[in-house]
């Protein structure tokens, strides 16, 4: 009992918490919402850098809800532009706005890849729209996927993304409830493996319909993409006339406004985005070659059917615009970047200094450590080596420390435009205590 005659058990947090596990599966509404040792986390606040809980807990958030708050929560442009739009209308489901004009043409004007865009909801309903209009587009069956790599909820490729080690090198499903068909026409191959591409295109090429991969697998943390092997991809893509994918949900406009194809130079058929786009708000999209996204029905007697009825909302693009625009104003590549150079080099120094095998990795704003010997990973392999326990365990101390890392393995972590170098150096000094607690 408390001086006030009320029971821990009284907390907001946990009574919240109590009242979604009864009417919500699990009590949240995403899988890894839900963290084990962490189930009474009631977010009632987002803010900048930070969130707070029903508890009135404030956390430095790393965590960045997956990744689509580049700006930082409820950005007050953003946050502006959505409520002007409310304003204005909401959806009425026929014909176009001018703002999916307007946006529709910053992402073909920004990627190099697109040259039509349709817009989805979620990234999920991008990746699956890709692989339906690649199949439509070359009369093929069969997909490539890379282990580690994961591109939303649905059946084509939900498998082999955080693998334990006897799954790795056969298929491993995410969810029971797939046909054993569809799992079947995914072949799954290690990342950065050219020798693997070059052997799965020479046994399968003529029945592969699509390559998709992240550019930079970020569902592992980080797996940094070899130039040739990248190549390979596109070299063998276009050799049997399948159709390659770059998954830029994550690498989109967060590690430069052309994602990864603009860094690396090598510019796929299709793209996938989402995350980032609109800094939170609901959004995906998918462009690409016009030959291919004109297969589309969006076009009179086109053959690949595509629908939404909330693609295009006006919130979400008036968000998008406003992030865009703001994107291209400011310095916020050049913020997140050198921030994320900060962190990496204070948390390799203090893993260092502690005497803990580590490695930490990451791109600009995205960082990861990992916890292990044996140099910067490669591929998934090299992340079995990754120790779990530490990982989780020193995650979850961070908590304690009112810094938000999610404590799920190999998740990786996030700097956004409105993290100070203070908060860099906030978190390289609460995992100078975290780390010590575990030693
Ligand atoms: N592709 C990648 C690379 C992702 O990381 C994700 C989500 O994390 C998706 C696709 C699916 O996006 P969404 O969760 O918006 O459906």
């Amino acid at each position: 009992m408390t001086s006030a005659g009320s029971t821990v058990e009284d907390a907001p947090a946990t009574r919240f918490a109590r009242r979604a596990r009864a009417v919500i599966p699990g009590g949240v509404n995403s899988g890894q919402r839900s963290v084990p040792g962490l189930t009474d986390l009631v977010i009632t606040r987002a803010d900048g850098a930070r969130f707070w809980d029903a508890d009135g807990r404030e956390f430095v958030d790393y965590h960045a809800a997956f990744g689509p708050p580049l700006l930082g929560h409820n950005d007050p442009e953003v946050a502006a532009a959505v409520a002007e739009a409310g304003r204005h209308a909401d959806l009425c489901g026929v014909g176009v706005t001018p703002g999916e004009v307007e946006l529709a043409e910053t992402l073909a004007e920004l990627v190099p890849s697109v040259e039509k865009v349709l817009l989805t909801s979620t990234g999920s309903e991008a990746t699956f729209h890709a692989l339906r209009v690649a199949r439509a587009a070359t009369g093929r069956r069969l997909v490539v996927k890379f282990q580690g790599c994961y591109h939303g909820w649905h059946d084509s490729v939900s498998l082999n993304v955080i693998s334990a080690a006897d799954r790795v090198g056969g298929k491993d499903p995410i969810s029971t409830g797939i046909l054993p068909e569809v799992l079947d026409a995914t072949l799954v191959l290690p990342f950065n493996d050219v020798t693997a591409v070059r052997r799965t295109f020479a046994e399968h090429g003529a029945d592969i319909a699509a390559v998709i991969v992240e550019p930079v697998p970020h569902n592992v943390g980080c797996l940094l993409p070899e130039q040739d092997f990248l190549q390979a991809l596109r070299d063998e893509t276009t050799r049997h006339g399948a159709v390659l994918v770059f998954d830029e949900v994550i690498t989109g406009f967060r590690h430069a406004l052309g994602g990864w194809q603009s860094i690396s130079g090598i510019t796929p058929d299709l793209t996938t985005m989402g995350k980032a786009i609109a800094n939170g708000y609901p959004v995906g999209a998918i462009g690409g070659r016009a030959d291919l996204m004109d297969l589309f029905s969006t076009r009179p007697g086109a053959p690949a059917f595509f629908a939404g009825t909330y693609n295009g909302h006006p919130a979400v693009v008036a968000a998008a615009l406003a992030t865009l625009a703001k994107l291209r104003r400011e310095p916020v590549h050049e913020h997140v970047f050198a921030l994320g150079d900060r962190i990496r080099a204070g948390l390799a120094e203090v893993f260092a200094e502690l005497g803990v095998p580590s490695v930490v990795t990451g791109y600009g704003s995205v960082f990861v450590s990992y916890f292990m010997t044996g140099g910067v990973p490669r591929g998934y392999d090299d992340l079995l080596r990754n120790d779990v326990s530490m990982f989780v365990g020193y995650r979850r101390r961070l908590i304690g420390h009112g810094v938000f890392e999610l404590p799920l393995n190999l998740k990786r972590s996030h700097v956004s435009y409105a993290h100070t170098e203070a908060d860099a150096d906030r978190l390289v000094e609460a995992t100078r205590a975290a780390v010590k607690e575990t030693l």
